[in-house]
């Protein structure tokens, strides 16, 4: 087993790992940039190496200077943990040419599962449902409008390279498509230096969901269950729940199936996604996620594993501990993302100095945190804050639960998610189930 483990990140999912290497008997490396010296993640590693100037850019983006810490505390792993350099094939080249095992994919598959049009054409190839759309890139204005003529409007626009929700544009009527291919196409070349656009056909109120993934370097590959993430903000997941209120056996038989052919067939291993949208009781591969996820959290709760440990495992040369019926999903989690954010200025960073702290606990909550009391959140990086998770026998229970821990969580000084979550436990659409990636823009009025 793998003796250091340096983490190529920050705040809560730092200690996340951290925390799995202590359980493991790892020694873990943290690394800091100046504007993370009073960060707590640093506290839980058995080292930490400071990475100077906090741009992003120049520390945790900094593949040199991450490898040449590596290097010089003897780590012989890297976890990247999620963001950041967590699907950057170079980095996986760079850590394989100086001998360190990053703990994920191959840069190979990573690149692969990058590009929207790539993996696409190989998931329809593997057999996996996906969206109907064009299966290159968008060249000729013409034939794009014939194309969305033949798919049906609406119809959205997508950057090939796109990420975090940015470069996605939905078009209702064709007067409209010229204009949003061009300023698509130069979003995408201004964020993710490549302008190549794709159409496809605009699911109008799906539900997203999507399937934790577990492969390992033999060729075992099994789903680890699914979790609906439908309540969007801007395109990215503010709460998270597990199992989806509308999963059956069958369904979650059915989706998962899909999900681990999609790995197989890439050749796939340690922990992933595969997002697929759900709509009128058929569903669609959205996109394969090659790292572990913000919400991965809700899964172990409901599974009973530690998707953390098992990456490290994988990453060692392990054989999976699991096969695919050794993973039944008990009782229901939900997470709510806490950031710090302004939910009445359309989620606005808000950071600042935390002036008042209370973190909340009892029966069934957990919370991933990378915050303190007096701590000031720094400028540079994403609001994230913590992670508040609560489960129970049922949804319901998991719903009172969080309502109850929301109440407990106190952050002064701050604006946080924490009013807008609490406002969405008491929403009776959401506390029915009835959920779609709208649901927030649709229900935002009446929430304070
Ligand atoms: P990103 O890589 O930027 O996260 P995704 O492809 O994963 O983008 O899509 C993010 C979200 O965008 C989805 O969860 C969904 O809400 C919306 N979306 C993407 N494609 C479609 C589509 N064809 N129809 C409707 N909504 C879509």
């Amino acid at each position: 087993m793998f003796e250091k483990i340096l983490i190529a990140n920050r705040g809560e999912i730092a200690i996340r790992v951290m925390r799995a290497c202590r359980e493991l008997d790892i020694k873990s490396v943290a690394i800091y940039s100046d504007a993370d010296t009073t960060s707590l993640y640093t506290n839980y590693a058995d080292e930490s190496y400071p990475l100077g100037n906090p741009s992003p850019a120049k520390s945790y983006l900094n593949i040199e200077k991450i490898i040449n810490i590596a290097l010089e505390s003897g780590a012989d792993a890297i976890h990247p943990g999620y963001g950041f350099l967590a699907e950057n094939p170079k980095f996986g080249e760079e850590c394989e040419k100086n001998g360190i095992k990053l703990i994920g994919p191959s840069g190979k598959v990573i690149n692969q599962m990058g590009d929207k049009i790539t993996s696409k054409a190989l998931m329809k190839k593997a057999g996996v449902p996906v969206i109907e759309g064009t299966p290159e890139g968008i060249t000729d204005l013409d034939e794009a409008k014939e194309i969305a003529r033949q798919i049906g409007y609406p119809v959205i626009i997508k950057a090939s390279a796109g990420g975090g929700g940015i470069g996605m544009r939905a078009v209702y009527e064709e007067d409209e498509l010229v204009r949003a291919i061009e300023s698509t196409q130069s979003v995408a070349s201004t964020n993710f230096g490549d302008s190549t656009v794709f159409i496809e056909k605009y699911l109008e109120k799906p539900r997203h969901i999507e399937f934790q993934l577990l492969a390992d370097e033999h060729g075992n590959v099994i789903h680890v269950a699914d979790r609906e993430c439908s309540i969007q903000r801007r395109h990215q997941k503010l709460l998270e729940e597990s199992p989806s209120p509308i999963m059956t056996e069958e369904l979650r038989a059915k989706m998962g199936e899909s999900a681990v052919k999609a790995a197989e067939f890439i050749g796939y291993s340690s922990a992933g996604t595969v997002e697929f949208l759900y709509d009128n009781g058929k569903y669609y591969f959205l996109e394969m996620n090659t790292r572990i996820q913000v919400e991965h959290p809700i899964t172990e709760i409901v599974t009973n594993t530690d998707l953390i440990k098992e990456q490290i495992k994988i990453a060692n040369g392990d054989e999976l501990n699991y096969v695919q019926n050794d993973i039944q999903v008990t009782g229901h989690a939900i997470e709510c993302r806490i950031n710090a954010e302004d939910p009445l200025n359309d989620f606005a960073p808000n950071p600042g100095k935390i002036t008042g702290y209370r973190s909340p606990g009892g029966p069934g909550v957990r919370l991933d945190s990378g915050v303190y009391m007096n701590y000031t959140i720094p400028t540079f990086y994403d609001s994230m804050i913590s992670k508040l998770i609560t489960y129970g026998r049922n949804r319901n229970d998991a719903i009172n639960r969080m309502r109850r821990a929301l109440s407990e969580y106190i952050i002064l000084g701050v604006k946080t998610t924490i009013p807008f979550h609490k406002a969405i436990m008491r929403n009776p659409n959401f506390i029915s189930g009835d959920l779609n990636t709208h649901f927030i823009d649709q229900y935002k009025k009446g929430i304070e």
